[in-house]
């Protein structure tokens, strides 16, 4: 391997280790959402420095509120923290494939980057449904997908098959 083979691979696996990393905090909130009888879909934000700056989860039941997404919660926690709703250079970590409200509010915050877990052929609008991210709103963030998709859907099914 040349020595510029190997600082890409370096780079990916780097890449695929923090992805993994922000993954699994999600998906710690995502198992305190399912402990709250909420729909498990855990989020964090985190900055340039790979620091988490919000954290969210699904409380759409608790706030009796459509809007209630993890993604939201996480979105607003960073704006409030960084005192912008400019999110540039920040990041994005989901255990579920963005619906098209929260795709949307990821446009409107410039996240530059968004990792999600497990797709949702309902809703997903990364992909699933449509694709909102390559339609022409002037923002695309770059998008990993099916980050610990196994670990992301198992807790779904779980708590699906527990409430039934
Ligand atoms: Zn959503």
């Amino acid at each position: 391997m040349s020595k510029i083979e190997s600082i890409r691979t370096l780079r990916v696996v780097r890449l695929v280790l923090d992805c993994e990393k922000y993954m699994r905090e999600a998906l710690e909130l995502a198992r305190e959402a399912a402990a709250q009888g909420e729909v498990p879909v855990g989020c964090v934000v985190f900055d340039e420095s790979g620091a988490v700056i919000g954290r969210g989860r699904n409380r759409r039941e608790e706030l009796a509120d459509a809007g209630a997404h993890a993604e939201l919660e996480a979105i607003r926690e960073a704006c409030s923290v960084r005192g912008s709703w400019n999110l540039s250079g920040c990041g994005l970590a989901v255990t579920l494939e963005p619906c098209p409200m929260c795709a949307g509010a990821v446009i409107n915050a410039r996240l530059s980057t968004v990792i999600y877990g497990a797709k949702e052929p309902r809703s997903g609008s990364v992909g699933s449904v449509i694709n909102l991210f390559e339609e022409n709103y002037g923002h695309r963030p770059a998008v990993y997908g099916g980050v610990l998709s196994e670990d992301c859907a198992r807790l779904l099914a779980e708590f699906f098959r527990g409430i039934r």
